[in-house]
């Protein structure tokens, strides 16, 4: 079927303070575990600091893979595990959630297992997944300072969705890591496969996407909340009829491709002219080095982002 496209939140501001975007996940696996199906997903685990996928039953497990995690999550042995849970549960579904890359591959083997029919696959927009490398180091320093990291948060939205806050709590009290979010936005730390990203396009081969929906304040301005909101592309039946039953927890606006639009629903992002650079001083002098001279901005952007401020 053709893309249908949606803006969506959750009714529940504190829930939805919580979400990364407009909380369009919490609503769609709420469906799937209120039914007493699965749903797979990537956690963050505070001793390996990785993220990692991992079936997910209750709502209290679930709960704790709310929030994007800036690092390239780990497939470990979710592909076993998942059929292993089909086979022994042949009256239940499932629910796939991740980024465009990991969610073709679970579809390429879930169709090959013949279960397709149990399964429904949700992928989230994506910039780019940074190397998992650079955050267990960076995580290191941080903790060598401060103290265990008994929390962690990309998108803090105590000043808004727009403006969120990257920080940790390590040793009782908050960090800022501003600085590793400037090197993923740096775009020298990404996966070199993501810049050739074939799933950077509105149109996928997933059941639904979601992401956020950049720009609603002038798309959608009646509907737009500064608390957060989701973009979300329905591209087939089982899609639809997912978004259906979670629909009830969210608010909820048609929209369409021309609005929805961001740079990577039509192109990878591309590779920073200074990622050779990067990985060379990386090499050479660790993580202490490329914080200090790729984790700041230069004057220039300074400018820039002064200007933006003003403007907003
Ligand atoms: C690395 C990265 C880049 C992104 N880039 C964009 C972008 O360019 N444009 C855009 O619109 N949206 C982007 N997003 C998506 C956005 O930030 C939200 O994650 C998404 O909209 C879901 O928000 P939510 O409020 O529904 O979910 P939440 O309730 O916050 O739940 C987060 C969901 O994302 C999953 N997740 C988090 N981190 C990862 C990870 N590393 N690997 C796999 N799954 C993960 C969790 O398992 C959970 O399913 C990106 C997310 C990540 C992790």
């Amino acid at each position: 079927m053709e893309t249908v496209v949606y803006a969506a939140r959750l009714k529940d501001h504190e829930l939805l303070k919580k979400s990364s975007s407009g909380g369009a996940f919490r609503s769609l696996s709420d469906v799937f575990l209120e039914r007493g199906d699965a749903v797979v997903c990537a956690v963050y685990d505070y001793d390996s600091h990785s993220a990692g996928f991992k079936m997910i039953l209750t709502k209290e497990e679930r709960d704790e893979a709310i929030g994007s995690k800036y690092m390239q999550s780990i497939p470990g042995t979710i592909y076993k595990d998942s059929l292993k849970w089909l086979k022994d549960n042949p009256e239940k579904k499932m629910l796939f959630v991740g980024m465009g890359c990991q969610a073709a591959g679970f579809r390429k083997f879930i169709d090959m297992s013949g279960l397709s029919e149990r399964v429904t696959v949700c992928d989230i927009i994506c910039h780019g997944s940074p190397s998992p490398k650079i955050w267990r180091d960076y995580a290191g320093i941080i903790e060598k300072k401060h103290g265990k990291i008994e929390y962690l948060t990309f998108k803090d939205k105590r000043r808004g969705w727009n403006k969120p806050l990257s920080l940790v709590v390590a040793g009782g009290k908050e960090v800022s890591i501003q600085s590793y979010k400037l090197l993923f936005t740096s775009n020298c730390i990404m996966r070199p496969a993501c810049h050739r990203c074939p799933y950077a396009r509105i149109e996928r081969s997933t059941d639904i996407t979601i992401g956020d929906y950049w720009h609603i304040e002038k798309k959608l301005p009646d509907f737009y909340d500064p608390m957060g909101n989701s973009l979300v592309l329905i591209h087939s039946e089982k899609g639809k009829s997912l978004f259906d039953a979670a629909k009830s927890k969210m608010e909820i606006m048609e929209s369409n491709k021309e609005d929805c639009w961001q740079k990577n629903l039509e192109k990878p992002t591309p590779c920073s002219s200074q990622r050779t650079d990067f990985w060379k001083d990386y090499e050479k002098n660790g993580i202490s080095s490329v914080v200090k001279n790729y984790g700041s901005r230069t004057l220039m952007q300074k400018i820039k982002h002064k200007i933006k401020k003003f403007l907003r």
